[in-house]
């Protein structure tokens, strides 16, 4: 079998490329995850949202997609964070790792294949740093940490095109997280210092006895799984927010590739911020929302995934009510469609004007999502599919409603964007049920009045009606 062609922007050369994965059907697809410090908030998930459309499209066009997502349950961030909580640091991290799996569930991004904890990943970390030691690409430091020389990695700066020239030489950076212009060497393994012994975020190794730098933490993990898995040192797409580009990614390429001698990833896929107000947001700026605080508000998350698809994953989209009420509309007006077209019986496949509709919204679907997962252009093809069938069903054309069901059930499938079901309670089933033969009964005998005070009662319990050739359809408004 050979996937259709789907190409992506590639950081490493900005252009849109054809993927070409190592091993087709397979892709291996690494997806840096949360710093589990903390709830994650719904910026953190628009970059985890618009990874999983990638994922749910590269599965639908034929590719065997594995994914990895790591969680960031080491670094200085949750460090601080158990220290200030007074807690061990896997007793601080381990409630918001659930948390974030209850979100992701929420939100309805499929699971990754495998979770990488950091502090379940020492050895291969340990051994990671040995490497890069022995191939002279790190030194120790006088200060007792080990540091990955940027002087020794010629093509260091290449996915953020960093200007060499600026480069520090000598210069040392401790911290996770320094601004492009510090590029400095940078700490793979920190001597463990008493704050650290404090919550347990030390370990012994060769070197000294330290905790991991952030940026190794990726490349051990995202090495060990594929080496392990399937043999190779080199993954076909490597992804996350625009902010990972430097250092984070800039430093896993040098120490994967510095240990390797292989190219780290085929392609390199960033999305860009969601912003408040034009500013990014996080929790240091104070703008945050989580996901549980809009499940919390009875948010469907159809029309938060709608609203974030409804942007390039290379635009920066800014969250305001307005636009979270228009998705929720547009959320709607897919459901009514959904049901009208269900409604309609879709058992019939009949050559119709409907599935020329269909093949055309899907085709047009196609080419946007191949298309550097262009999922505006994708959704904008499925709300004038939503328009123009309704035109034709309003005409009453027959043929065609059974293959137009199946082609929207399968786009609206991808991008996941109908709203959740509501588990009906048998006590309101059985009394609509009785009521609509109620209303049947007085129609029959033209008690009009009777009829339509029935229809008034099931609508004021949220019960719309229809009557149809085939009886009367009912649904939850
Ligand atoms: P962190 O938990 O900070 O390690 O971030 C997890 C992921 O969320 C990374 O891929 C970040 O690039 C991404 N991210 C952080 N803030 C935003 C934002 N405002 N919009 C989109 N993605 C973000
Ligand atoms: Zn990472």
């Amino acid at each position: 079998m050979s996937p259709a062609p789907v190409s992506l922007h590639n950081t490493l050369t900005r252009r849109i490329e054809p993927l070409q994965p190592l091993m087709p059907p397979r892709v291996t697809l690494y997806t840096c995850g949360p710093t589990v410090w903390n709830y994650a908030h719904i910026g953190n998930f628009r970059t985890f949202l618009f990874e999983d459309l990638l994922r749910r499209w590269l599965e639908h066009v034929g590719y065997d997609v594995f994914q990895i997502m790591n969680l960031t349950d080491v670094d200085d961030r949750t460090i601080k964070a158990a220290r200030a909580a007074g807690k061990r640091l896997t007793e601080h991290t381990e409630p918001f790792t659930q948390a974030f799996f209850e979100d992701r569930d929420y939100l309805r991004i499929k699971p990754a294949h495998v979770y990488t904890r950091a502090t379940e990943y020492m050895t291969p970390m340990i051994a990671l740093v040995s490497r890069l030691l022995e191939r002279g690409v790190a030194y120790k430091g006088e200060d007792g940490s080990v540091y990955f020389a940027l002087a020794k990695f010629p093509t260091y700066g290449r996915l953020s095109r960093l200007d060499t020239r600026e480069l520090k030489v000598g210069a040392r950076v401790a911290s996770d997280d320094y601004a492009k212009d510090d590029p400095s060497d940078f700490a793979i393994w920190k001597k463990s210092d008493a704050k650290d012994e404090a919550v347990g975020a030390a370990w012994d190794a060769p070197f000294g006895r330290g905790r991991p730098g952030w940026h190794l933490e990726c490349s051990a993990m995202s090495l060990e799984e594929i080496g392990r898995r399937f043999g190779v040192q080199t993954l076909d797409i490597h992804a996350g927010g625009i902010d990972l580009i430097f250092p984070h990614h800039e430093n896993e390429i040098a120490q994967s590739e510095g240990a390797t001698g292989q190219p780290f990833a085929r392609h390199w896929v960033h999305g860009e911020f969601l912003n408040v107000r034009g500013t990014k947001m996080s929790k240091r700026h104070g703008n945050f929302l989580t996901a549980r605080d809009l499940r919390e508000q009875g948010v469907d998350a159809a029309a938060v995934r709608l609203l974030f698809f409804q942007t390039h994953y290379r635009q920066p989209v800014d969250f305001t009510d307005e636009a979270l009420d228009a998705a929720k509309e547009g959320v709607r007006r897919l459901d009514e469609f959904h049901a009208r077209l269900r409604g309609a019986g879709s058992g019939e496949q009949g050559a119709g004007e409907l599935t020329k509709l269909a093949e055309k919204m899907e085709t047009d679907v196609s080419a946007a999502l191949n298309d550097d997962l262009n999922a505006p252009r994708a959704v904008a093809a499925l709300f004038d599919f939503v328009r123009a069938a309704n035109r034709e069903l309003d005409r009453g054309t027959g043929g065609g409603t059974g293959a137009a069901l199946a082609a929207f059930e399968r786009v609206a499938g991808v991008l996941n964007v109908l709203p959740t079901r509501k588990a009906l309670d048998p006590e309101l089933v059985r009394w609509v049920e009785e009521r609509i033969a109620a209303r049947d009964k007085a129609r029959k005998s033209k008690d009009f009045k009777a009829a339509d005070a029935i229809r008034a009662e099931l609508s004021a319990r949220g019960v719309e009606i229809e009557d149809t050739a085939q009886g009367t359809k009912w649904r939850m408004a």
